[in-house]
């Protein structure tokens, strides 16, 4: 019997590391950890947060077809690797990929089962001052993320489900019932 691929996407901000980290833990689903080309933020570990590479060693890895899916994302690459998902999905395991609408779309592709849910807040204020709060970004990177977030919400409707997350724990039960409905 075959896991379930579940991907979660939506703009940064809306919520979804948070819901996506509890839910995993709940239910027991192992951590799939993604490759990327952006600095480790303050706090964040190598191999366990992201594995962080340098543009060359992920090129190496695209060059080497290791990659279930991958895609640039704010300026940096981004890529979940095949190993992880397949063999999880392949030892029964359920699998949650917490990736970008590009890197979401690659995926159902190559599993037309996969479930789709999309995260997002309320409207744009929401979102503004959740990344501001968070205080880990820059001026900058917030204003990316911002422009980003416009484009993100335009591919809301190429998912199965969405999750407004206003609040913690009815988003998290959203998400659970999501993977065992
Ligand atoms: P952050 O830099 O805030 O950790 O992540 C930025 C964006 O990259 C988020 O939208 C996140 O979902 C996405 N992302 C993280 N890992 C992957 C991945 O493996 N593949 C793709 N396509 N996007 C990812």
């Amino acid at each position: 019997m075959k896991g379930k691929l579940i991907i979660v996407s939506g703009p940064s901000g809306s919520g979804k590391s948070t819901v996506t980290k509890i839910v995993k833990d709940k239910l027991n689903i192992p951590l799939s950890i993604s490759a990327t080309t952006r600095n480790p933020r303050d706090g964040e570990i190598d191999g366990k947060d992201y594995f962080f590479l340098s543009e060359e060693e992920f090129k190496n890895k695209i060059a080497n077809d290791e990659f279930y899916e991958y895609a640039k994302v704010h300026g940096n690459y981004y890529g979940t690797l095949k190993k992880t998902v397949e063999d999880n999905l392949n030892k029964g395991l359920n699998v949650i990929l917490e990736i970008d609408v590009q890197g979401a779309l690659i995926a159902k592709e190559k599993k037309k089962d996969a479930i789709l849910v999309f995260f997002r807040t309320k409207d744009m204020e929401v979102l503004e001052k959740r990344l501001r709060d968070r205080k880990t970004d820059s001026e900058e990177v917030i204003q990316t993320r911002l422009k980003n977030a416009e484009t993100e919400l335009k591919y809301e409707n190429k998912y199965n489900y969405t999750i407004v997350n206003e609040n913690l724990e009815n988003s998290i039960q959203e998400l659970i019932d999501i993977i065992e409905g």
